[in-house]
């Protein structure tokens, strides 16, 4: 009798999803490239290089109102590319869906338009101690301009948003909590679901900064209960300049715009202008047409993957790494959190970080070194930066590896 066949589930193959990215195959510094900066951001598949580069070669006009063929393409491949990212986003409507230049820009909006108009002194916004700048510094420019107060979220010495002091913090003056769903310093994933329940105890707005989530998991916005999320491209195998704002219908509704120009009218006059609503409202002046685009295709490949084993395969790459980290002596990993997306944070005694990051180089590694843009959490931890190896689709077991022959590397030499 011959033994059953076990259901064979196709592993994730890394090796092809390799092959789309014709960058990974190259030397640097005489060794194949490990690329482990994925958090400061992802390389792109050949899909995406060849739709940006076929728009700009087949269908390059500027869009809307314009008249003839080129820019009917132009529009409808932009406007298309804005109802890839509302699927992908899980949005009711398309209209949710705003073109930003990316993660910053698209905070700032909602800083300077819904902040500024909205705004009391005494008012407060919190954002936690995990924050990237570009979620503390827009809310500290309208505090200013407004009187309102930036409270920050304490956070645990795992590096997780402490949510009973989150809970002691709200009250009625809380008007917008802001937080990251992934830290992008230490890989903390963020109980957005439990903060955005809190924050409605109290009717506080809450802004997710998905920047480091979409890359790793489906995001369903509307299951989320946000008010606000926002991502950037070039963290999503996209291209750098595009992002995306989502907002609630009501709030777009309701805030005025940002930036002033084209394409945000409705009619301009002496001495008013009216305005256009959203998304319109809020995209003054001519948009990265081909980001857009090249989001899609960047947005439609990931669609193209399991991402349950993408998710798997990411996983496993972080716990092998956990695991010849414990056999590295002096090496500290820097925040602990139960959660974590893809990203190893770590510190090695008596060396500094930026040292470690230029050795790792010279053996093909790259990785990033210092703040992470992350001051504040950094002074928390009581430490001047890491050393930040970030996973993605395309990484293999043997880049950790190599990672950790380069990291016994510079024990030798430095220590
Ligand atoms: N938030 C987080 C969590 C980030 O990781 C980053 C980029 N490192 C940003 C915001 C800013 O994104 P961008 O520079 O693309 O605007």
């Amino acid at each position: 009798m011959s033994a059953p066949v076990a259901n064979v589930v196709p592993a994730f193959d890394v090796e092809s999803v390799r092959r789309d990215f014709p960058i990974l195959d190259q030397q640097i510094n005489g060794h194949p490239l490990v690329y482990l900066d994925n958090a400061a951001t992802t390389q792109k598949p050949e899909c995406v290089i060849e739709a940006i580069s076929n728009y700009y070669r087949r269908d390059n006009a500027n869009v809307h109102r314009g008249v003839h063929t080129l820019s009917d393409r132009a529009t409808h491949a932009f406007e298309q590319a804005r109802q890839t990212v509302a699927n992908f986003l899980a949005s009711r409507r398309v209209e949710q869906v705003i073109w930003t230049s990316g993660t910053t820009a698209a905070i700032n909006l909602v800083a300077h338009s819904w902040g500024r108009s909205t705004l009391q002194p005494g008012d407060r916004v919190l954002v936690s101690w995990l924050e990237h700048h570009s979620n503390i510094v827009p809310w500290q420019l309208v505090a200013a301009a407004t009187g309102a107060e930036v409270v920050p979220i304490p956070v645990t010495d795992a590096g997780e948003i402490d949510l009973q002091a989150l809970a002691g913090l709200l009250d009625d003056r809380v008007k917008m909590v802001a937080v990251n769903h992934v830290s992008n310093a230490l890989g903390t994933v963020n109980p957005v679901a439990e903060i955005i329940r809190l924050a409605k105890t109290v009717d506080a707005l809450v802004l997710v900064d998905g920047a480091q989530s979409v890359a790793h998991w489906p995001v369903d916005v509307e299951a989320m209960g946000c008010d606000f999320f926002v991502m950037s491209g070039h963290k999503l195998f996209g291209p750098t300049g595009v992002g995306v704002l989502w907002g609630r219908e009501s709030l777009l509704d309701a805030m005025p715009p940002y930036m002033g120009g084209g394409e945000m009218i409705e009619r301009v006059a002496f001495p008013t202008t009216t305005f256009n609503v959203p998304p319109f409202k809020f995209e003054a002046g001519t948009p990265n047409i081909a980001g857009a685009i090249g989001l899609a295709a960047a947005i439609d490949y990931l669609g193209s993957l399991d991402r349950q084993a993408v998710m798997e395969h990411e996983a496993a790459l972080l716990a092998r790494t956990l695991e010849l980290a414990e056999e590295v002596e002096g090496l500290r990993r820097v925040g602990t959190p139960a959660h974590s997306a893809g990203i190893f944070s770590f510190l090695l005694e008596g060396t500094h970080p930026s040292d470690v990051g230029m050795l790792l180089d010279q053996q093909g590694i790259a990785v990033r070194t210092g703040h992470h843009c992350a001051q504040p959490l950094m002074e928390r931890l009581g430490i001047p930066g890491t050393v930040r190896a970030s996973y993605s689709i395309y990484n293999t077991q043997e880049d950790v590896s190599r990672l950790f022959e380069g990291i016994h590397k510079a024990k030798r030499l430095f220590t």
